[in-house]
């Protein structure tokens, strides 16, 4: 069976094909669909957004689809960025620019004040069947960036259990933790159920 995932975005494509690919679909990204050009975020949730690229989609192209949107918590920030985090530093802005301006924003913030959390919401849409799934993962925004992996905040999000930053891990290490790794493999599970028995396909939502 073919999935498309609902992302112009390689970083993501480098992570969540390696934890589709093993389970026997084909998966196409928006590199075999250039005719679909960005795809306007404007929600107001991580599901609603998740939806909102799936659905796109999968009307366009009529392939089951996946798309995954992710947020970044901040304790000290009360939640910010949130589900602005791509633009957290303004339109147009780089990876860099988030880091910095969180790195600013977090000046003077104590050690133990700086908890955040990454949550990711993936929503699968094939026609009027439509399911999502979460993960999250808690961390620590770290004072000095470490690390050369990984993308966006990574190189800030410390996961004191790992002693390491998302950009000091693996590919596979970053995976088996994070909240992108963490809703994929909830998504997995639910698909391999539906596609062995077809008719339990409903509206469904399932928190991790
Ligand atoms: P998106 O809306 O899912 O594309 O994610 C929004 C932004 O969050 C991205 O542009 C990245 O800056 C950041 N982001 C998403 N996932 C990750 C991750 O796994 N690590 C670090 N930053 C991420």
């Amino acid at each position: 069976m073919k999935i498309i995932i609902a992302t112009h975005n390689s970083d993501k494509r480098k992570e969540l094909v390696p934890l589709l690919e093993p389970h026997g679909w084909e998966i196409l990204t928006l590199n075999e669909f250039p005719q679909i050009g960005e795809i306007v975020e404007d929600g107001s949730s991580l599901e609603e957004n998740a939806l909102i690229k799936a659905r796109t989609v999968n009307q366009i192209t009529g392939l089951p689809t996946l798309a995954d949107d992710t947020g970044l918590e901040v304790d000290a920030l009360n939640g910010a960025p949130g589900i602005y985090a791509a633009r957290y530093a303004g339109e147009n802005c780089s990876y860099q620019d988030n880091v910095d301006k969180l790195l600013r924003e977090m000046k003077g913030v104590k050690d133990i004040d700086r908890k955040a959390r990454f949550r990711t919401v993936i929503a699968f849409v094939e026609n009027s069947s439509e399911h999502t799934r979460d993960g999250f993962v808690d961390g620590v925004i770290s004072k000095i960036p470490k690390g050369v992996g990984g993308f966006g905040y990574d190189p800030v999000f410390y996961v004191p259990d790992m002693n390491k930053t998302f950009a000091q891990m693996t590919t596979t290490e970053k995976a088996k933790i994070s909240h992108r790794g963490k809703a994929v493999r909830n998504m997995v599970l639910f698909l391999s159920q539906l596609y062995a028995n077809p008719q339990n396909s409903t509206t469904q939502k399932e928190t991790a």
